[in-house]
């Protein structure tokens, strides 16, 4: 299986290739030759497989020859290695928890997989590989756990100082090892342009071999169709399928779960649940896409004006508009409506959710309003603990500190601080 460049559609590589690039030429994004189809009987079937049969079909096509059939046997157990179960909430809407890995929310599973490819390319490489990261808060702790002590490779991230959550820091500063985190005095935006800068920086790419490992990376984006289709196999009712609703902010996610669905898995229909950052919501409604400058919000994850995967949704339908308004609807939730959910749930299903899957809750519930007779899934994002500052004010109750969070809080912070210059950027690349 070949991957094009969306920017320049003649650039084709392997799954190798766009693992270690990450971007193509102009900063195009990889998308894949041929969308492999699930056969009938696979997908009927699929009470009987195991969690790993099912995760090796999904990435094998994409994946090809670049890496042995054991080895990638192995690389897909250790990335789904904990539970993904899907709960029920009420009486037409359940959850798939994709918060129980080690850094409680769903990005582990990209990171796990994208971290053991990775490692998998670099081995015996002479030249270590720099993953450069900016975060707003899951996604570099994310990366730090799934790359931590991978041979080859070491870690640099940037975040804003004072602009992630407690539990977020932690993950991110107490590992050590090939795992530097730069605490940066300036926003998220900051924090990306810097990284910008780094990758445009000829003369430091020619002393040090860099990469990224943001959810453009098809080693991020692709293992996410694995969940959607565990999901399905603890779906009970088969004759119907399941309306998907997914916190959206990147819309990495959300295109996994398209792909899956081009794949052949059964969905009656998708979500794309946002915050107060409509630009989907708008463009839906008026056929304009609009990227703005991200607005903050309680789902912090999700603050994201020109979402970088929208372009492979748009793909994934030829640029047609209808087919895609009837496959995938967008909903913008305010802060308000999130809190007041948060607040409702809890009270009447004894179910506490994250704002992220706050927004994904709400957005479902209204669709079924419209739609008699379906039923859904949300995609609980991440643990609330996570996001403990913001869901504690709202239930007015303390959460339990899961035994993962309590380790951590035991250890030293090791980050560095910077100011937002790209030479402090520089010179910490070059000399550590
Ligand atoms: C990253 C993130 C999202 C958004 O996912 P995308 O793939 O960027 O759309 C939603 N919820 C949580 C908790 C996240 O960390």
């Amino acid at each position: 299986m070949l991957f094009y460049n969306l920017r320049k559609p003649s650039e084709k590589v392997d799954f190798r290739t766009a693992t270690i690039q990450g971007l193509g030429t102009d900063k195009g994004l990889y998308f894949p030759e041929q969308i492999p189809e699930f056969p009938n009987e696979w997908i009927r079937n699929i009470d009987h497989l195991t969690d790993e049969e099912i995760a090796y079909a999904v990435v094998s096509p994409y994946v090809g020859n670049t890496i042995p059939e054991e080895v990638l046997r192995k690389m897909v157990a250790e990335t789904i290695a904990f539970d993904i179960p899907l709960v029920p909430v009420s009486e037409n809407i359940s959850a798939l928890e994709l918060f129980h890995g080690p850094t409680l929310a769903f990005k582990d599973v990209g990171a796990r997989f994208m971290s053991r490819c990775l490692g998998h390319f670099m081995k015996g490489n002479a030249r270590p590989v720099t993953v450069l990261v900016a975060t707003s808060g899951d996604t570099g702790g994310a990366v730090a756990n799934g790359f931590y002590e991978v041979e080859g490779v070491r870690v640099v991230i940037l975040y804003p100082s004072g602009k992630v959550s407690s539990v977020q820091e932690l993950q991110l500063t107490t590992l050590g090892k090939n795992i530097s985190a730069l605490e940066v005095e300036g926003s998220f935006d900051d924090c990306q342009a810097l990284v910008k800068q780094a990758f445009s920086d000829e003369e430091l790419n020619s002393t040090i071999f860099l990469t990224s490992a943001n959810s453009i990376n098809v080693a991020r984006w692709l293992p996410q169709q694995i969940y959607y289709l565990l999901a399905w196999k603890q779906w009970k009712n088969k004759d119907k399928p399941p309306v998907f609703s997914v916190p959206s902010g990147n819309f990495g996610n959300i295109c996994a779960g398209l792909l899956a669905y081009h794949s052949g898995l059964p969905v009656t229909h998708f979500i794309a649940a946002c915050n107060a950052n409509a630009v989907v919501p708008d463009f839906l409604k008026s056929g304009e896409y609009k990227p703005v400058k991200a607005k903050t919000t309680l789902s912090n994850a999700m603050d994201v004006g020109d979402p970088s995967n929208f372009v492979r949704v748009l793909e994934l339908f030829n640029h047609q508009f209808e087919p895609l308004k009837q496959t995938m609807s967008s909903e913008s939730i305010s802060d308000e409506e999130t809190a007041a959910i948060i607040r409702s749930v809890y009270a009447e299903h004894s179910y506490l959710m994250d704002p992220h899957g706050a927004v994904g809750y709400l957005a479902l519930k209204r669709y079924l309003k419209d739609h008699a007779g379906d039923s859904g899934i949300f995609l609980e994002t991440a643990h609330p603990v996570k996001f403990y500052d913001v869901v504690e004010p709202i239930i007015e109750k303390s959460i339990p500190v899961p035994e993962t969070v309590k380790i951590l809080l035991n250890r030293n912070k090791t980050q560095v601080k910077i100011a937002a210059d790209y030479d402090s950027l520089k010179h910490f690349l070059l000399v550590s």
